[in-house]
């Protein structure tokens, strides 16, 4: 068993903490503090119990390069309109003389914030250096950053090696979220996949072959299983390397008497930006040069009655291209299905389908939503995740 966080002595530590800080910023300015938020839980449970806080995070892709676009100078402002009580410090380097007597100088109680550790080079290198670096400056390593758990970088993975670890609430919350549904769902459970990348989710719909009772497949995705199994799909988003295997996988289906369901019309139109041009067509009726954007009304129908009766979900991937509004309306009237099915867990994850579910405003009638895309779909693949594998167990 991996020793829990509330299973450590805190007091006057040196607490590394690892956040996902990576949040959107516009100008210079946060646009969405939602991931700020999700750490308050773990930073205030080591404040009180009086550890010297040290926490650090990515922002961005500065390759390595110190580029003041991404400082987390922002985050720091915000951290500190958030915990007015405590007192916070920025440190503009990650490792090095300063961040050190920085460090040491803390007091029991008190945060000081590493700037953005990919300002590093050896960060996603997961560089001995750094490592030995990072591990000089505390005593305990706490890991929180769920969106980066599938990495096996200086900061999420490395240094778990070294020192004292354990995950903090936020990845202790996904961790049991996922393990729940995928170990033991109430029945019966519905996954719903969708979006463009169908290579991304192989794994994940083999998987989910052994977990779940039906598969509500949408999105881009969709097609290449149409014309696996003989399909006509007109224009429509197709992966040529994946029909073989989408048509093992329908097989594998029956076998395990698990339901595929397939949509069975589409809003089309011939390309994204042809928005005057979209109207409803039947599966198998889709003109040589139109493309499927969105599931249709039946198509929805069709998933209500999945929906209705599920009583755990999971989704991932959007069911069109809903960031124009004439190809959103499968993804929301799924959103909406979901939410209205009040005796069902309901798990959504992926970048795409999570900015989705926020912009409908349906945030709260989900029993939880992932802040990890790419980790929540190893989760959903049946895979550990690096960076919390590697936490020590005894
Ligand atoms: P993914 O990263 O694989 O989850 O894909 C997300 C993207 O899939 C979003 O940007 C959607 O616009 C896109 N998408 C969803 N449905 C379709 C579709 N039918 N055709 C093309 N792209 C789609």
């Amino acid at each position: 068993m991996r020793k829990a966080i509330r299973d450590f002595d805190f007091y006057d530590k040196r607490v590394l903490v690892r956040a996902d800080f990576n949040v959107p910023l516009k100008d210079g300015v946060i646009t969405s503090d939602v991931r700020i938020v999700e750490e308050l839980p773990t930073l205030k449970y080591l404040l009180e119990k009086k550890a010297k806080v040290i926490v650090c995070s990515h922002l961005g892709r500065p390759d390595g390069k110190v580029d003041k676009k991404y400082s987390l100078k922002p985050v720091f402002e915000r951290l500190e309109e958030l915990l007015p009580n405590t007192k916070i410090y920025f440190c503009p380097e990650v490792v090095g003389a300063k961040a050190t007597a920085m460090a040491d100088k803390l007091n029991g109680g008190e945060l000081l914030l590493l700037e953005n550790v990919r300002f590093e080079r050896g960060e996603e290198e997961n560089d001995p250096y750094l490592i030995e670096a990072f591990s000089k400056l505390a005593d305990i390593y706490v890991f929180d950053a769920f969106g980066t758990s599938h990495r096996k970088h200086a900061s999420t993975y490395g240094i778990a090696k070294i020192l004292p670890s354990t995950v903090g609430f936020l990845v202790e919350k996904e961790l049991k979220t996922f393990e729940d549904v995928l170990k033991n769902p109430n029945r019966p459970f519905v996954a719903i996949l969708g979006g463009a990348k169908i290579g991304d989710k192989i794994d994940v719909v083999k998987n989910l072959l052994n977990k779940v009772d039906t598969i509500l497949i949408g999105g881009g995705m969709c097609f290449t299983f149409i014309k696996a199994i003989k399909g006509n799909v007109g224009a429509s988003l197709v992966d040529d390397e994946k029909i073989k295997i989408c048509y093992e996988i329908i097989k594998e289906a029956i076998n395990k008497k698990v339901k595929i369901i397939l949509p069975v019309d589409f809003i089309c139109a011939k390309n994204i930006d042809d928005e005057a041009g979209t109207e409803v067509y039947k599966l198998g009726k889709i003109p040589s040069d139109k493309m499927g954007l969105d599931i249709g009304p039946k198509t929805v129908k069709l998933f209500r009655k999945f929906i209705k009766k599920a009583r755990t979900i999971v989704w991932n991937g959007p069911m069109g291209v809903y960031e124009k509004d004439v190809f959103k309306n499968g993804t929301e009237s799924v959103a909406k299905l979901i939410g209205k099915n009040k005796h069902c867990i309901s798990v959504a994850g992926g970048g795409d389908v999570v900015s989705a579910i926020e912009n409908f405003g349906l945030k709260d009638s989900f029993t939880h939503i992932s802040t990890g895309g790419g980790a929540s779909l190893k989760l959903l693949e049946g895979k550990e995740l690096a960076a919390v594998s590697i936490i020590n167990k005894d």
